[in-house]
């Protein structure tokens, strides 16, 4: 189970297989900018796109669909041949993952843990597209390691909290630690995702964001 939860968040470039297993949901669908979202989903990206001025011509598709992990990041593999302002992600939001993964899927969290965790993903894009093709590459490369994995989604909440994104990402890890009950599993400064108690000292870090 602790070698599952490891798993729970991380990002995919499986894109294939994903694709042809997961079923797509079919609902009304709209834009924002260069986002195509669902449209139930449009409050939350419209309180975010803000936060990341560095988006506002990234090519994002927001899919919600079925499959295990709740939420995962995708750069397009075509865009080690595309030019950089043409590079393309996929977020897959799961609407079904595992009965314990469940309560944590993006339509079961709060309106604030909505925004968190939307944000984490949002956070994964900009820090891959402030960066090169080999950072894509070893990113990749990377995922065969636990380890890396641990402070590659670390360095993601920390992204995260730097775009100002500090107490939405607060409520998803508080809710989600309650719901999965993560604290078992997760000591502070071992974690892969922040838990609480570590997001409040990381806001510390920079109170030109954070004035309170
Ligand atoms: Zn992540």
């Amino acid at each position: 189970m602790v070698r599952l939860l490891l798993f729970y968040f991380v990002i995919s470039f499986s894109i294939g297989i994903s694709k042809s297993t997961a079923q797509s949901i079919k609902t009304s669908t709209t834009e924002l900018s260069q986002i195509q979202l669902d449209s139930s989903l449009l409050p939350y990206f419209e309180t975010l796109m803000p936060y990341f001025p560095e988006l506002n011509e990234v090519y994002i598709n927001v899919k919600q669909r079925k499959q295990m992990i709740p939420l995962t990041t995708t750069p397009s593999i075509g865009n080690v041949f595309r030019k950089k302002q043409n590079w393309k992600y996929t977020i897959a939001i799961s609407t079904e993952s595992l009965k314990f993964l469940n309560p944590i899927t993006v339509k079961n969290l709060s309106d604030s843990s909505k925004i968190g965790v939307l944000g984490h993903e949002l956070s994964h894009v900009s820090d891959f597209h402030t960066h090169g093709r080999g950072y894509m590459i070893k990113v990749f490369f990377g995922h065969i390691s636990s380890k890396y994995l641990d402070r590659f989604e670390f360095e993601t909440d920390h992204i995260a909290i730097k775009h100002g994104l500090g107490k939405y990402l607060y409520a998803w890890s508080t809710e989600t630690s309650e719901k999965i009950k993560q604290n078992k599993f997760k000591k502070q400064g071992k974690e892969r995702y922040m838990l609480p108690s570590t997001i409040v000292l990381y806001m510390k870090k920079y109170p030109e964001i954070y004035l309170n």
